[in-house]
């Protein structure tokens, strides 16, 4: 089952209206939301409630999704991946762990 991913001006590979260079393919489980979004800009645009950030006990959970081959990665996979899909070895925006980072709060 594909997950849904939400977001603004979503495209086939989790692109979003914020974030659409090539390398910007991966979606964020939200752990407000337990839901998949785009990015945390899309989140915000879409509800009305602050974003509630993974903590760092929490990185075992799969809140990553890879928008190329479509695989679940945890946290810790995603923040041990150096910017590949480990699935599909798909590029991953290392400025992802940037605008990402914020979603997963640092020990
Ligand atoms: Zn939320
Ligand atoms: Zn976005
Ligand atoms: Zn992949």
């Amino acid at each position: 089952m594909v997950p849904e991913v939400r977001g603004i001006c979503v495209d086939a590979e989790a692109r979003c209206a914020h974030y659409d260079s090539p390398f910007d393919v991966i979606a964020i489980k939200v752990k407000c939301c337990r839901t998949y979004f785009a990015c945390k800009d899309c989140h915000n645009a879409l509800v009305d409630h602050s974003l509630e950030p993974w903590s760092a006990e929490e990185r075992a959970h799969r809140a990553v999704l890879c928008g190329v081959c479509r695989s679940e990665l945890t946290i810790a996979e995603y923040l041990e991946s150096s910017s590949h899909c480990p699935t599909c070895n798909a590029s991953f925006n290392p400025r992802c762990r940037e605008h990402h980072g914020y979603d997963f709060a640092d020990a």
